[in-house]
């Protein structure tokens, strides 16, 4: 008996180290295990998004929707579709990528390309910038020898970004519910620890040619962080321009994101975007959703963002000069009807906030408390220990008649500042965010905005219900 059990002991053992060694020592069999793990993680999120009663209608839940197949945008050029479009330009002395989108994805990008084009032979890939859905799939198509390009920025962005994960991946999940709760451990799927090879600054673009194809690649600061890149093709007079307009073409720029990334500089958005301008393509594919090759729109709709963007940051310094609180000017500036845009990513008012905090920082001048430590909700609850609670709630039922909305909900943030509150201010407060959210819904329909709301909503019923 012992004797059979000590014979599959080593049975079992010699297998182990015998799936060790091939593991360890064939690259292609770790990578196809790699592959199907991944595979098998993607099927997991994708449903448990579309799954989510949270996520419906939602872009996440479009983004994630978009079938993985493979785009022939001319003979030699290739989008693969996704969350993040990865882009293959085939030449005569071997290929050049563009972005490598969502790590989750890499495994279903990489099979539909090989459907298609099976002799692959990447020399240089190019990272439009750090962000995620642009280069978590870059370890699955990396080899030895491959020229890696960046913007000169990008490390820091990805440094910062690594350090901050925990922080960033919360606030993320308060607006997107349907994220896992924690970060993924698994090394595969962990984002950072892309090392270029080569680094473009702002100054000039770094060209090279590969098989009769000139590529030109330019350091445009200012978009979705200050390690954007794009690159040029310009016998084709094609701009692949990975994020720089974010999810949709045109719309008004995120100057800088409420999620909470750090601070983008609103005339660098405003001197690239004139960069692209000046190279007048005729095509712009993005590393979101569908290429756009309609000339007259392309041509408006950067005409459009240069305009937008440039009259809401002169308006803001005009204001900001004129003595205009930060409040006042949020209030007042707006897009004139001709360069009217989307502000489905990027707000106005929230770009004239982050315009004037870009060059005026973090004291607003104003109340002397913002220079220490202790807040105004400290004492709040001491607030209500003296007040009338009842002629607040009255207070509180005029404002919201006279639809004076955000005066009604200064009044609830303050009682609500008592976590034990129950009573019919959280009723208050679904009102008047309801009313924000319809707002938001026949107004721009800023997808940030729609989805802290829904997420205080939530966060109300949950609270209702513990009543
Ligand atoms: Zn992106």
């Amino acid at each position: 008996m012992i004797k059979a059990f000590k014979y599959t002991f080593f049975l079992i053992l010699i297998f182990l180290m015998g799936f060790f060694l091939i593991f360890n020592f064939s690259p292609n069999f770790k990578k196809t295990v790699q592959l199907k793990l991944v595979n098998q993680i993607d099927d997991i999120a994708s449903n448990r998004i579309s799954s989510n009663p949270n996520a419906k209608g939602s872009v996440a839940a479009e983004f994630i929707n978009i079938p993985i197949e493979v785009r022939k945008i001319a003979p030699d050029i290739m989008q693969i579709t996704g969350v993040g479009n990865t882009h293959v330009i085939k030449t005569s002395e071997g290929d050049v990528m563009f972005d490598t989108g969502l790590s989750i994805q890499a495994a279903k990008q990489i099979s539909a390309l090989s459907k298609v084009y099976p002799e692959v032979n990447v020399s240089h890939v190019i990272l439009s910038h750090s962000h995620a859905d642009h280069t978590g799939g870059f370890k699955f198509w990396f080899k030895d020898g491959m020229q890696i390009i960046t913007h000169v920025e990008f490390e820091e962005e990805q440094r910062y970004l690594k350090e901050l994960e925990t922080y960033l991946w919360n606030r993320n999940r308060t607006l997107f519910p349907w994220m896992p709760e924690t970060p993924p451990k698994l090394d595969l799927l962990l984002t950072g620890g892309v090392k270029p090879t080569l680094l473009v600054d702002n100054n000039a673009p770094y060209k090279f040619t590969k098989g009769g194809m000139d590529f030109e690649i330019y350091a445009l600061s200012g978009a979705e962080g200050s390690d954007n890149l794009v690159l040029w093709l310009p016998q084709r007079r094609i701009l692949f321009s990975g994020d720089f307009f974010g999810p949709l073409f045109p719309q008004f720029p995120n100057i800088f994101t409420m999620r909470g990334e750090k601070i983008r500089k609103p005339f660098e958005y405003i001197k690239s975007l004139q960069k692209i301008i000046d190279l007048d393509p005729i095509m712009i594919i993005p590393s979101h959703k569908e290429p756009i090759d309609n000339k007259f729109f392309i041509d408006e709709g950067l005409r459009k963002i240069l305009g937008a963007t440039q009259h809401v940051h002169n308006e803001t310094i005009k204001g900001m000069n004129n003595g205009q609180t930060v409040e006042e000017l949020m209030r007042t500036v707006k897009l004139p009807t001709e360069l009217s845009i989307s502000q489905e990513h990027g707000k106005v008012s929230w770009a004239v906030k982050s315009i004037w905090e870009y060059y005026s920082t973090w004291f607003h001048f104003d109340k002397t408390t913002e220079l220490y430590a202790v807040p105004q909700s400290d004492v709040y609850t001491d607030l209500l220990g003296i007040i009338d609670t009842v002629e607040m709630q009255k207070l509180i039922q005029i404002y919201i008649d006279r639809s004076e909305f955000l005066k009604a909900l200064h009044l609830i943030e303050i009682v609500l500042a008592d976590n034990d509150y129950q009573g019919p201010v959280l009723d208050f407060e679904n009102v008047v965010l309801k009313e924000l959210l319809k707002q938001a819904n026949n107004t721009t329909k800023n997808s940030y905005e729609i989805y802290w709301l829904n997420h205080k909503l939530t966060n109300n019923q949950a609270r209702l219900e513990a009543q």
